[in-house]
């Protein structure tokens, strides 16, 4: 008995992959066929989709497929199995397994798992790509820029205090005309000052020239629309007091 075991993201094409070589006295272990076989007719749903019933079932069903399986003489074994964990594939291994990876590129597993897949299956050929270091660089999960490497550390926050001391009070916002203040409960969105770059940060600018509005700054974004600024859409609350006009 040769037992191959064959690991690959969903959708690369593990069971075709399987019968292709498969002889007719040969066993396919796959957990999709297995569940499928145990779950009632189900008109419409995915066959890669299965009630946690039919999960626990097959899962038990496949375990002891695969113990039998190892004891047989007569036939080669075909093990499906999406993403053993390194204990199970040392087993495996000392079992005498070969372990086969199908994988026809992220590019075309991902392209058919939204054709033909459950759409939850996209972030699982994501993960499975992750796991093994093949996922392709432009893919990469990007990680979040520092402060520092935003341009936003310790001489970003010194030269913002020195702005701030020269600050006069009621100068107005370059960008909703609205008047600034220190002290962040005055200014109309209650937020402190933001410390602003001119030349657009998104552009190369570095050193921070200006202030703005804290929402004034998120609305201005990267600076692509620096020629048309307009008041945020903000709501000023209702003054408290007596509005009766004597
Ligand atoms: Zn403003």
């Amino acid at each position: 008995m040769a037992l191959t075991v064959v690991i690959g993201p969903p959708a690369a094409g593990k069971s075709t992959w399987c019968r292709e070589r498969a002889r007719p006295e040969d066993v396919i272990i796959d957990f999709d066929l297995l569940a499928n076989a145990l779950a009632a007719p189900r008109d419409g749903a995915s066959k890669h989709d299965h009630p946690p019933a039919v999960k626990a079932l097959a899962k038990v069903a496949r375990q002891a497929a695969i113990d039998k399986s190892l004891t047989l003489t007569d036939c080669d074994v075909y093990l499906i199995h999406s993403t053993p964990s390194d204990a199970l594939l040392a087993k495996y291994r000392r079992a005498g397994a070969e372990i086969v990876v199908v994988d026809p590129g992220y590019d075309v597993v991902m392209a058919r798992a939204k054709e033909q897949r459950p759409w939850w299956m996209q972030p699982v050929v994501k993960k499975w790509y992750e796991q093994q270091g093949r996922l392709p660089a432009d893919v990469a999960p990007k990680r979040a820029l520092t402060q520092k490497e935003k341009g936003l550390g310790h001489e970003h926050r010194k030269n913002r205090a020195r702005m701030l001391k020269a600050h006069a009070d009621g100068t107005l916002c370059w960008w909703c005309g609205e008047p600034m203040y220190r002290e962040p409960s005055r200014n109309f969105d209650g937020m402190p000052l933001h410390a602003d770059h001119s030349h657009a940060r998104a552009n190369g600018g570095v050193k921070a020239d200006r202030f703005l509005h804290d929402l004034c700054n998120k609305q201005r974004g990267d600076g692509s629309r620096d020629d048309t600024p307009a008041r945020p859409t903000y709501v000023a609350p209702a003054p408290i007091g007596n509005a009766m006009d004597w």
